[in-house]
């Protein structure tokens, strides 16, 4: 075989000790969401894990390179990633790496694939049939639009309206027979998929870095998210936590339970005094901030 590359010879050299499947020997780790939903862990990178470790190794490895001090205590290595997520020294968190299969109505896809820094392969339904596959919420999960928060709401509806609405759905999801019977006549999938609503389903391959997975989270597990993709956000942190348990707490800790401060807000701190802003929208985050503050 004619090759430029020479004949290396490559030394295939043995673990230090024993190592451990870091997925405990499973194809995939899911967790099912809504009726027809799912996040399914399917890898990891590092998969073996030194036995007693967990995926966190990683991290410390990476950090460690630069003095080389490859085996330490893992109640040193738990204070080595806080230290590293506290300062927000990031790179050793994208030593770790993860890839799912996810399962989403395409509303759900569509605030989900604004985040550049994962890899995406997602169904085509240009190639293929979409699913008869709905995202139908219960009576009790339709929401009351916000008066002070435009983008979303909290409270329910009432039960007549929303029961209405739902109602309404079942008949949007009709849309998918004549979906079916115009697939059938021969109209072209890529245009039949046109008259589907934005409750229908769809499906990625997605890999991300633990870095870009925790800035994801930080946004999508917040409770400015919309309520359906925080249920997605909330079982990928269920299912990653366990992989690697000291880098979840340290995020939980110095990103996603902890407030950041204006220098505005740290003024009105130190001085006892309102916050130096006539901003009614910067206002009112600094009471709720302060309300967590217990000020
Ligand atoms: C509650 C909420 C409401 C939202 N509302 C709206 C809305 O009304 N309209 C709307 O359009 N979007 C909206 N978004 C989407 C939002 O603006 C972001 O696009 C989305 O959250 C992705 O964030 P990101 O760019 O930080 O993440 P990622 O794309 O995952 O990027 C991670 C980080 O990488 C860096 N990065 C990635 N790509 C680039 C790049 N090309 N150039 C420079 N830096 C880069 C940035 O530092 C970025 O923070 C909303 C998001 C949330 C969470």
């Amino acid at each position: 075989m004619s090759w430029p590359i020479p004949n290396y010879a490559i030394e295939k050299k043995p673990p230090e000790g024993e190592l451990v499947d870091i997925m405990g020997g499973a194809a995939r780790w899911e967790i099912k969401v809504h009726d027809h939903g799912l996040v399914a862990l399917t890898d990891v990178m590092p998969r073996l894990a030194p036995a007693g470790k967990t995926a966190d190794f990683a991290i410390v490895q990476a950090a460690r390179v630069s003095y080389g001090a490859g085996t330490k205590q893992i109640n040193e290595d738990r204070g080595l990633i806080r230290y590293l997520a506290r300062h927000r020294h990031t790179t050793p968190f994208e030593m770790v790496e993860f890839k799912f299969h996810h399962v989403m109505p395409i509303f759900v896809a569509r605030q989900w694939i604004r985040h550049r820094t994962a890899n995406v392969n997602e169904y085509s339904a240009r190639y293929s049939v979409v699913k008869d596959r709905f995202y139908h919420p219960g009576v009790e999960d339709v929401r009351k639009q916000s008066a002070t928060n435009r983008q979303g709401g909290t409270e329910p509806m009432d039960s007549l309206t929303a029961k209405e609405f739902c109602d309404y759905l079942d008949e949007v999801e009709k849309s998918y027979e004549k979906y079916e019977k115009f697939i059938e006549r021969g109209i072209a999938r890529e245009i039949a998929r046109i008259a589907l609503p934005a409750s229908v389903y769809t499906e990625w391959y997605w890999k991300i870095d633990l870095h870009n997975m925790f800035h994801f989270l930080s946004l999508r597990m917040d409770d400015h998210a919309q309520q359906e993709i925080r249920d997605y956000a909330n079982a990928m942190f269920a299912l990653i936590q366990p992989i690697v348990p000291i880098a979840a707490e340290a995020f939980i800790d110095y990103n996603f339970q902890s407030i950041h401060l204006t220098r505005l807000e740290v003024e009105a701190i130190k001085l006892s005094k309102p916050l130096a802003s006539e901003n009614k929208r910067e206002n009112t985050e600094w009471d709720e901030k302060k309300k967590k503050l217990g000020l």
